[in-house]
């Protein structure tokens, strides 16, 4: 049986047809640029998460980078981000010339937490920027205080978990300003690339409205020298349908880890996500096990035909990209040993019981003959 990592398959029912008419919707339409599309998808994804202010840009990166951008972080700042993240969080901090330091994550969750934060804020820090990794809500409660504490800004990247609750409130509300990515695999995702900033900040919204849109303040005036990083209309409309379905992909998601979750407890020496507090919401963007036998797991899954990702081999301190950093092997060991022990199964809406159970029992086939 071949079971693939992800798959788009039309689920829930009837999916497909609801995108594809929304496509020939918009290409009738004749307004493609930030028009009724985009304006209605903001509205829909800004009721979703409770009433924040949302602008659409073109990419997750963008969003990282212009966020920071609006709370004028930039060269002679710090910015805190864990030390196991994706790579464009880091990216986004340089590239607006403030400097990335690395906060270890807990390894039972992935996540950074205040714990592990504070040891590294110095007098340069500006924000912390953590990442829900895989789809968990960082504790946001601790975070907070920490970031009260020290006058510090706090911006989520919540490119990972869209519709995660941390204590009944939606990732994405908690900082001053956030980030998020509709890049297609994404629990929220387009037919392409997309982005959104969310803040409960008026002027912030204001800024970012001009700042992605060249600077423009009113039609031909321009109230500052801007990017260009729009949200596609074509891409927006596809939103628009799938956040329909969002809470409903998410529970499908949530059902599939609760089977892992069940039946790979105690197999080998595998480690299974833990949901650290009562009252917080994994979305499962991945479903990510550790093991200290995962290339050779990997590799007999692979044989088997069952697809996995190592999400991500090398962490960003070792990246050659931030040598200028000057960190090296040993810099960051949970890290490094999550780097190494990581393996994310497959797990995506519309996966059939068939292809959960086969994945399961080659699992444990594999830790029968190690
Ligand atoms: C996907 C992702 C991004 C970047 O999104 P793009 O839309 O590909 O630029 C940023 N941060 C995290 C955590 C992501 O998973």
């Amino acid at each position: 049986m071949q079971v693939p990592f992800f798959t788009f398959r039309d689920f829930p029912t009837g999916l497909q047809d609801q995108i594809e008419s929304a496509l020939v919707k918009e290409s009738r339409r004749n307004q493609f640029i930030l028009g009724t599309a985009v304006t209605k998808f903001e509205h829909s994804f800004s009721e979703y998460l409770g009433g924040t202010e949302v602008v659409g840009v073109g990419n997750g990166y963008d969003a990282l980078s212009i966020s920071l951008r609006a709370l004028g972080v930039g060269p002679g700042d710090e910015v805190v981000v864990p030390s196991n993240g994706y790579i464009a969080t880091i990216n986004a901090v340089q590239q607006v010339g403030a400097t990335p330091v690395f906060a270890e994550p807990e390894a039972q969750t992935f996540n950074i937490t205040a714990a592990t934060v504070l040891p590294v804020i110095s007098a340069r820090t500006k924000a912390i920027l953590p990442i829900h990794l895989y789809g968990q809500p960082c504790q946001m409660k601790e975070l907070l205080t920490l970031c009260t504490d020290k006058g510090l800004e706090l911006v989520e990247d919540f490119a990972q978990a869209h519709g995660a609750r941390y204590k009944g409130q939606t990732v994405g509300t908690f900082g001053k300003i956030n980030a998020t990515s509709f890049y297609p695999t994404k629990n929220l995702g387009a037919l392409g690339d997309g982005g959104a900033v969310t803040t409960f900040d008026p002027q912030l919204a204001n800024w970012v409205r001009q700042y992605h849109n060249y600077g423009q303040s009113e039609k031909y005036q321009y109230a500052m020298a801007g990017i260009n990083s729009r949200l596609d209309s074509v891409q927006a409309e596809v939103l628009s349908v799938k956040l329909q379905h969002l809470n409903s992909l998410n529970q499908e998601r949530q059902r599939l880890a609760q089977v892992y979750l069940q039946t790979l407890r105690g197999v080998g020496d595998l480690l299974l996500p833990v949901i650290p507090e009562p009252d917080m919401e994994h979305v499962y963007h991945l479903f990510v096990i550790r093991t200290h036998f995962r290339d050779a797991l990997q590799q007999y899954l692979k044989e088997q035909g069952i697809s996995t990702l190592v999400h991500y081999p090398v962490p960003p301190h070792l990246q050659p990209a931030y040598q200028n950093l000057g960190h090296q092997k040993g810099s960051f060991p949970v890290a490094e040993e999550l780097a190494k022990t990581s393996l994310s199964l497959p797990l995506f809406p519309g996966m059939t019981e068939q292809e959960q159970q086969f994945v399961i029992e080659q699992i444990n086939a594999f830790f029968e003959k190690v």
